[in-house]
């Protein structure tokens, strides 16, 4: 499909107000309104969507617990069910562009990352998932009870579908957190109802339509738009509802437990993270800098797993703090769809004024910065790329997640030091460590608190490999076979034989 008719489509799609999915039916919110989703590089109303409430949730609930407990879904050999997920995986590849597009729009992010990232993930990640549909495993159970001419006991466990899933997604990696989310409970046999950030919902729709077009039966998968508050809340409170899976701040993690409390339900968070990126002097520089760079500008800073804190050799601090500076100097700012955009606006004005916020606070307090420090122009929700340096280890800017393009910098003497401050921080969500001395690597990899330590690389993804936090980052792991076990309740069966 050529440029033109990719973006005639994505006009034609948010043309019109955006319906919810449940039971494979698009419906207007219960209460008819709708709320309006912005283009973050101009500010202007992108599409109306469907504001969806307590009434909504409690439907598409009860349509994700009739298709739980009904024939099709419950019937579906595990081959077909991974036929499908298989399906969907193909699906989205072959709306690459469009989707991309919608990324850009609704997200701010180039055009050109979601294509080569966002969208080709969530792809992968579907088709992974397909893989172990028919993988979800037992065990038998050598277990010591009596074995006697009269008794003996056959013992096995069975892993089951948890049932029904309500899934909390937030806006910066709008379809690869419904992927991530999607994926495993489709896999395992559960049904869903997903809520995308009201920041963001256009891809998650789209995907919908993808869904459908799959063949998932109805009430396999309802995703129900609306506002945290309204929407969101009412869903990790739900009575009938098995399991709340969410992704977002710690804050709102907090109030997900509280609302899941009233029928125990099983919970898995991955928030928010404050993740050390240590470079020794040993590292092979250049590279580290560079990678340091992308660690926190990839994707606006808008990462959980961003590297914000940058812990950098005392004998080399100088020199690497300068280059992660250059670079971020050069980064071209623009709207997402701009060809040559590298760095593309924060998600929202709220985003924007946050952002700004914590940069005043670390400046007021007396860090220099090497780089940026300010918003960018005065249209859209641009902040500069920016380097702080000559910071203090209690600043809101070094203990706090901005989520955004700020990075501090900070000197750091030996191992000892390091470890510990590394540690120093209510999360533990990601690491990055360069060096070229093996055996620093893995002794450092060890005693670092976080779900992920990437060693002389930073955000590398893989379907395959479990994702999520320590300490305040959540509870549970996204992909790979972990994501999958926390999808299950595991049934031990004891029989006499
Ligand atoms: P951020 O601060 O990055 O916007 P949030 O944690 O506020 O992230 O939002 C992530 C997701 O959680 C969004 O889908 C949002 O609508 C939802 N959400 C926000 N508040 C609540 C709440 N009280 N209960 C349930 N979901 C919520």
């Amino acid at each position: 499909m050529s440029q033109v008719e990719v973006l005639k489509e994505v006009q034609s799609f948010t043309e019109e107000p955006k319906k919810m999915l449940i039971n494979n039916e698009w419906v207007a919110a219960s209460s008819g309104e709708t709320f309006p989703v912005y283009n973050p590089a101009t500010g202007a109303i992108l599409a109306q969507v469907a504001s969806g409430n307590e009434q909504d949730i409690n439907m598409a609930v009860s349509a994700a617990r009739k298709a739980f407990t009904g024939n099709d879904w419950h019937s579906m050999t595990p081959s077909n069910r991974g036929k499908l997920i298989w399906r969907l995986g193909d699906l989205i590849e072959q709306n690459l562009d469009e989707l991309a597009q919608l990324e850009s729009l609704d997200n701010g992010k180039p055009f050109s990352v979601a294509r080569v990232a966002d969208v080709p993930l969530a792809a992968d990640l579907f088709r992974y998932m397909a893989g172990w549909a028919t993988k979800i495993e037992g065990s038998t159970i050598p277990i010591s009870t009596p074995n006697t001419a009269k008794s003996k006991h056959f013992a096995y466990t069975l892993r089951e579908p948890v049932g029904v899933v309500g899934q909390i997604i937030p806006w910066n990696f709008p379809l690869l957190m419904a992927a991530w989310k999607l994926g495993p409970a489709l896999a395992t046999g559960c049904t869903i109802v997903l809520k995308p950030a009201e920041q963001t919902p256009l891809t998650a729709l789209r995907l919908g339509e993808l869904i459908v077009e799959a063949g998932f039966p109805a009430g396999v998968v309802n995703i129900v738009t609306g506002y945290g508050e309204a929407a969101g809340a009412p869903l990790a409170a739900h009575p009938d509802v098995d399991k709340i899976a969410f992704t977002g701040s710690t804050e709102v993690g907090k109030k997900i437990i509280d609302a899941a409390k009233g029928n125990l339900k099983k919970v898995t968070l991955e928030l928010g993270g404050k993740s050390p990126n240590i470079i020794f002097g040993d590292a092979n520089i250049k590279y580290a800098t560079s990678a340091a760079a992308n660690a926190i500008f990839f994707n606006h800073g808008q990462c959980c797993c961003a590297g914000s804190r940058l812990y950098i050799e005392k004998d080399i601090f100088e020199q690497v703090a300068e280059g992660v500076a250059a670079r971020a100097k050069k980064i071209r700012l623009g709207a997402g769809m701009n060809q040559d955009t590298q760095m593309g606006p924060l998600v929202s004005d709220e985003q924007l004024n946050r952002v700004c916020s914590y940069l005043k606070s670390g400046l007021s307090e007396g860090a220099e910065a090497l780089a940026g420090g300010k918003r960018h122009g005065e249209q859209g929700y641009f902040v500069e790329p920016t380097v702080l340096v000559k910071t203090k280890a209690d600043m809101k800017v070094v203990q706090e997640e901005i989520f955004g393009p700020v990075v501090v910098a900070m000197p750091f003497d030996d191992m000892e030091e390091i470890t510990s401050v590394a540690n120093d921080t209510i999360y533990g969500l990601a690491a990055g460590i360069w060096t070229q001395d093996v055996s620093k690597a893995h002794r450092l990899a060890a005693r670092i608190k976080a779900g992920t330590v990437w060693v002389n690389c930073y955000n590398v993804f893989d379907a395959a490999m479990p994702f999520g936090g320590y300490k305040q980052s959540g509870w549970g792991r996204e992909m790979g076979e972990e994501a999958l076990k926390l999808y299950t309740e595991v049934k031990s069966v004891c029989v006499q034989i």
